[in-house]
């Protein structure tokens, strides 16, 4: 020790577990000739320095500069410490096994040190399976805790002497890199020609670039489960694909290579270009400036762009002539994603000309993540590979809570300590196939994360096979009213737990009157609701058939406002509709047979969708509304009226100045940003007259509708005009994909309370 040593207590917050953050601290310490020891603790890293005062300097420079990308600091708070001496510097590690939780980090894309030694590295000259602690597989590959070599999917592969040297080596960038990989030792692709061969193949990018730029589709295993690849500029090979998926009409993501090459195409601000390029590598959705192939976006206004993030799709575009490739998940229509090499032969073979596939199993099955940007903040639509299964924070003691989520879009959370884990995406809880990847993926987070349930909380909808698997395990169950939980699932990501105003604008959800929900205007808090305004309710003639066919809601608006009479005009969207058929629906709605009552707001969007003829039939789920906004014209600042009647917000108006439009021959794109223009108008309105009222002026906005960027930003901006401080998502989906996290964070709350009083 130099008389001169000083000593330094750093304790650094934000991403810093399970990113390789401690070997970091450790090798910039050893560079700077400083002792003392880094460990986690229950808030971040711990790090005590000990040296001179120039090197402690410069350690704190490069504790910043150079973290590993995966991590993100929050704050580093630095207090002098007293000097003990030490002779070393010390990774240590603590027995606490919540440290080990922290270890399952979400997949990290290739980083730029290991494309770099692609070049320069003998034993991995072009090796698409390189990693290191900074980058690489994670969560698609672990099997159980702690995280450790024989306990991922890479148990297989015998590390060769010098992989071994580097793991060990402290000093290394790969020290205990579990997946750390070379040519001589690791995973290889394999390719599986028409003929039922198999080769083996270092690299196998020259090959697939060929088969892509010819207009082939390829299967290729990506880290989550297997993509269909085919050129995104060639629209008869985009077609194909299309009609061999029977992916209906729902837009496909591209990948493109830099984000020059996307700023040609599309529309890009600083935000989305940060956040496609994040380590993550979610698909952002971009505004279409010059669209790939037709087929492609399918005519929405936007694509889901993606930029390469494992060492193959950097090596695929070194040999590819076109610019833009399709991305789209490896399965048939509905079904979960294919993650077995068996399935993908089976079944993607049907689609694929070439299937290429690696001889590493895929454990824990992770769709792409997808999101978009808002009001510049990124927001998350689909939360799977990248995200998860990083925790979200609560303020609230979640231990032992499994939140089944809902139906559509499923995800389910668990809690431990005062956070939700949610899973990754799993989908539409309605075929087996998805059900028993929903029932696998419970069994595998229960395991990873020495998971025990004693409370469950599930959707009030009894129907949900969500709810019927909570109801199956056996223990006190909490049911959630659907807009609750939306509501509660914004207000849990911002850490808010009082009243509030709630605005839940969704498709469906199960309502405690019976009927159907989604216009909901809520005075809540995380225990319970109060419904103080929501649209007027409309019967949807034919029940679950109305998201096929929007025509149907708006035929039952318009009899439900103007009656039968109406029909006699001639109104161009039935054109195609047959005059039998029509009968058979004023016949259900005069019934009531099979027509149940619904407020939702996505039905009144599907209403003016089909209405203006943008979309009479839908073929996927949310086209209509999709569909209305995409045509939007931009800086239009035209509105319709609508009425509040008691709590109900009614639109004859609405309806009967749309129709009036129409027959002037304004022009669709107008109607539909007056429509959007009024929905926001329609929230503001509202929330001041709750606001009078209640003095609330905390405003949350979720549920399914508010994916529309138009209404989100929109409703946001005019919101904030008014004074109104306003939380939209941002870490969960404002879709179904929420759900879990405010059916936690509510079953959380009401324990609480039990427990208190
Ligand atoms: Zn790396
Ligand atoms: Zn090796
Ligand atoms: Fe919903």
């Amino acid at each position: 020790m130099n008389s001169q040593s000083k000593a330094s207590l750093l304790h650094v917050q934000g991403l810093v577990q399970g990113v390789g953050f401690r070997p970091f601290v450790y090798r910039i310490a050893i560079k700077n000739n400083l002792n003392g020891w880094v460990e986690n603790n229950n808030e971040g890293v711990l790090i005590h320095i000990e040296g001179l005062e120039g090197d402690i300097e410069s350690f704190r420079k490069m504790l910043i500069q150079n973290a590993p990308q995966a991590s993100s600091i929050a704050s580093v708070n630095e207090t002098e410490s007293k000097l003990e001496g030490f002779k070393a510097f010390e990774i240590r590690h603590s027995s606490n096994h919540s440290e080990a939780i922290t270890e399952v980090s979400p997949d990290i894309a290739v980083c730029p040190d290991c494309l770099a030694d692609m070049q320069i590295q003998q034993h991995r000259i072009d090796y698409p399976f390189i990693n290191c602690t900074n980058c690489g597989p994670r969560f698609t590959i672990i099997k159980d805790l702690p995280y450790d070599r024989h306990q991922t999917t890479m148990q297989a592969f015998v590390m060769c002497d010098e992989c071994r040297k580097e793991y060990s080596d402290i000093l290394d960038r790969r020290f205990h890199a579990q997946p750390v990989a070379c040519l001589k030792c690791g995973p290889a692709y394999e390719i599986h020609t028409k003929d039922g061969k198999t080769v083996r193949v270092n690299n196998p990018a020259p090959q697939l670039a060929k088969w892509i730029d010819e207009g082939s589709i390829v299967a290729l295993k990506g880290l989550g489960g297997y993509h269909l690849v085919c050129d995104a500029l060639n629209e008869s090979a985009v077609q194909t694909l299309r009609k061999r998926k029977s992916r209906e009409g729902k837009p496909m993501a591209i990948m493109m290579a830099s984000v020059e090459s996307i700023h040609k195409r599309f529309l890009l601000s600083e935000t989305e270009a940060q956040t496609i390029q994040s380590w993550k590598r979610p698909i952002v959705l971009l505004q279409n400036l010059q669209p790939c192939a037709p087929s492609v976006s399918n005519g929405m206004h936007t694509a889901g762009v993606i930029m390469p993030y494992m060492p193959i799709h950097y090596q695929l575009f070194e040999f590819l002539e076109t610019e833009a490739i399709v991305l789209t998940s490896g399965n048939i229509s509905d079904e979960p994603v294919t993650i077995s090499d068996e399935d993908a032969l089976k079944n993607l073979g049907k689609v694929a000309d070439y299937i290429v596939s690696y001889n590493r199993e895929i454990y824990n099955r992770a769709d792409d993540s997808v999101v978009f940007v808002a009001d510049g903040k990124e927001r998350i639509l689909r939360r799977s590979r990248g995200y998860v299964p990083s925790p979200i924070k609560l303020n609230l003691e979640t231990e032992g809570i499994f939140a089944v989520g809902a139906e559509l879009v499923n995800t389910f959370a668990i809690g431990k300590g005062k956070q939700a884990i949610l899973s990754q995406h799993i989908g539409d809880l309605k075929n087996a196939e998805t059900l028993a990847f929903y029932e696998e993926s419970f069994q595998r987070f229960s395991r990873l994360f020495r998971f025990e349930p004693s409370l469950i909380a599930c959707d009030l909808h009894p129907d949900y096979l969500s709810t019927q698997f909570a109801r199956s395990l056996g223990f006190e169950t909490i049911e959630i009213q659907h807009h609750h939980a939306h509501i509660a699932s914004c207000m849990a990501e911002h850490g808010l737990d009082e009243k509030v105003i709630g605005i839940a604008l969704d498709g469906t959800g199960l309502g405690n009157d019976g009927t159907i929900w989604g216009g909901e205007f809520f005075v809540c808090d995380l225990i319970d609701f109060e419904r103080a305004y929501y649209f007027d309710p409309v019967p949807l003639p034919g029940g679950d058939k109305v998201t096929h066919e929007p025509w149907r809601t708006a035929v039952s608006y318009l009899h439900k406002y103007f009656g039968k009479d109406i029909f006699l005009k001639k109104l161009p969207f039935l054109n195609g509709i047959d005059t039998k058929h029509l009968e058979v629906v004023f016949q259900a709605i005069d019934l009531k047979i099979n027509c149940p009552l619904s407020s939702g707001a996505g039905r009144l969007f599907d209403a003016v969708a089909a209405i203006t003829g943008i979309c009479t039939e839908s073929d996927f789920h949310a086209e209509a509304p999709m569909r209305l906004e995409a045509a939007a014209a931009k800086n239009c600042r035209g509105k319709y009226v609508f009425d509040i009647e008691e709590k109900r917000i009614v639109f004859w108006k609405l309806f009967y100045l749309i129709l009036k439009d129409l027959k002037m021959g304004v022009s669709v794109s107008e109607i539909s940003a007056k429509f959007h223009n009024t929905m926001a108008l329609l929230v503001l309105t509202v929330a001041k007259k709750i606001r009078n009222t209640t003095g609330l002026n905390k405003i949350i906005l979720s549920g399914g509708t508010f994916q529309n960027r138009y209404l989100l930003e929109k409703s946001i901006f005019v919101l904030r005009d008014s004074g109104f401080e306003v939380y939209a998502h941002q870490k969960v989906p404002s879709n179904d994909g929420g759900i879990a996290l405010g059916q936690m964070a509510i079953a959380a709350k009401r324990r609480s309370m039990k427990k208190d009083s």
